[in-house]
């Protein structure tokens, strides 16, 4: 389903002295805040309504891929907001939820599950309720934008909301506070200082499993990080289990378990996983075995699929896998895109569009997918980051709960914003790609940030210890990251 978001932000409110769209909220202007969160939920598009102060406040956006819907009427109300907003909407979407920019605790998390509501029924108004009472932000679905753009003046979804009561779904929000709006300074305020995002203890502590990310985090090509050894002893000594997660579909496991154990770091082949074998995990979920499979790509993604009983063959196959292939040729992919368009199913290990060499960026992944998909016009399902199919195998293969797990990688575009998607912690390390200043520019904001795996591993212990001083093997750890 495609649910974009219309963030309302062209009223002019006097009471703050300046525009209220630019009131700091946690570090960045209040407009930029709300439209990260949209982002961050997966909203697709989000587009900004702008009016007062219009200027300053697109710039306030700059650097988000947020689409700008201008309102030359604002001062006309709300209804011509709304429709400013509803005109630049792609024909294909399914459903838009409408925000304000002065909620600035409503959460990602919320927002997902206003559109898995959605989803799951169908309705054409899902918002969230406090003891029954509904409030912004609303979903509404494409059947009611007409009636939407129909409003005048000052109206705005609620008009629609008592129209259509009887069919309105709820999602039941325990916090009031989650779903203030902030009207006055007083307001804001009292808002402000009961916000803080979480200490990094408090993150720390949550944390019971790990997806850990390899290129950049616990290796750069063939050198590893330093710490390595010590990071995997604080980790088992902390009792957080682990999994090795990767994008790359092309090689086996076991041959990063031997990368491993030549840095002299032994995990078992279970804490491994690629996308390869997310794939093939995916796939068994609900093909039997024996099902045949036409499968683009290295060792990784043969071995994985084999592994689950699949059948590797050209002809009559029902399913289409693309992973990287290093011997990738044009036969290869007229055999793909003909099965896609006999109706095989269409799945991608991972969407990395380039592929890193000593030379420069060659096509990865993505880009096969990328000509299948233009050559058929059938889109595939990708599994690997920042989609959450990889994520969710990793989770399964912990027996852990999203709420106790974190990703730690150097990407945030893969890592940390399919980590935030998946509802997961989120943890970069500045030792792969990610600069500092990437990092100050982008909307994508994880829960910690270490300078790498060393100082993560450092901080865990001391956090520990601060909340439980005598245990004995952390102590010995501590000693050992002081040395
Ligand atoms: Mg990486």
């Amino acid at each position: 389903m495609n649910v974009a978001g219309v963030l309302l932000a062209a009223g002019g409110s006097t009471r703050f002295g300046q525009p209220k769209q630019l009131l700091e909220w946690n570090g960045v202007p209040m407009v930029a805040h709300v439209a990260d969160g949209a982002l961050e939920a997966g909203l697709s598009p989000v587009v900004a309504v702008l009016g007062h102060a219009a200027q300053e406040v697109q710039k306030a956006l700059a650097g988000r891929p947020v689409r700008i819907a201008t309102n030359w009427r604002w001062e006309e109300g709300l209804s011509t907001s709304i429709q400013a907003g509803l005109s630049v909407l792609p024909p294909e979407t399914d459903a838009a939820v409408f925000l304000q920019c002065d909620q600035p605790l409503v959460t990602p998390d919320l927002l997902r599950r206003l559109v898995a509501r959605f989803e799951e029924t169908g309705a054409p108004i899902v918002c969230p309720a406090v003891q029954g009472q509904c409030t912004p932000p609303a979903l509404f679905a494409r059947s009611l934008f007409r009636e939407l753009a129909g409003l005048t003046g000052d109206q705005g979804g609620r008009v629609l909301l008592l129209r259509y009561l009887d069919q309105v779904e709820t999602v039941e929000v325990e916090d009031p506070d989650l779903l203030a709006d902030l009207d006055t300074p007083e307001e804001y305020e009292r808002l402000r200082k009961r916000y803080t995002p979480p200490s990094a203890a408090a993150v720390l502590a949550s944390i019971h499993y790990l997806i850990v990310d390899m290129d950049g985090v616990l290796w750069r090509g063939d050198q590893p990080m330093p710490g390595l050894a010590d990071f995997f002893a604080t980790l088992r000594a902390l009792g957080v289990r682990f999994v090795l997660a990767t994008n790359n579909a092309s090689k086996r496991p076991e041959e990063y378990r031997e990368k491993l154990a030549r840095f002299g770091v032994e995990v078992p082949l279970e804490a491994i996983l690629t996308s390869a074998q997310a794939t093939a995990e995916y796939l068994a979920s609900f093909v039997p075995p024996g099902t045949p499979i036409y499968a683009i790509g290295g060792t990784g993604v043969r071995y994985a699929l084999e592994e689950k009983g699949f059948v590797l063959t050209e002809r009559d196959a029902r399913y289409v896998v693309v992973g990287w292939d290093p011997d990738l040729h044009w036969q290869k992919m007229a055999r793909a895109a003909l099965l896609i368009q006999r109706g095989a199913g269409f799945i991608g290990t991972n969407p990395d569009i380039t592929y890193p060499t000593p030379e420069g960026v060659v096509p990865g992944n993505g880009s096969n997918l990328a000509v299948l998909e233009l050559t058929t016009g059938v889109k595939p399902v990708v599994i690997g980051k920042p989609e959450p199919g990889l994520f969710q195998a990793a989770i399964a293969r912990m027996g852990a709960t999203p709420e106790a797990t974190a990703v730690l990688g150097d990407r945030l575009d893969t890592d940390i914003l399919g980590g935030r998607r998946a509802g997961l912690r989120t943890i970069l390390v500045l030792s792969g790609i990610t600069s500092p200043e990437a990092l100050a520019r982008s909307p994508v904001r994880p829960d910690l940030v270490c300078a790498s795996i060393r100082e993560l591993a450092h901080l865990w212990v001391r956090e520990v210890d601060r909340v439980d001083g005598d245990r004995q093997d952390l102590q010995d750890l501590q000693d050992l990251h002081d040395l």
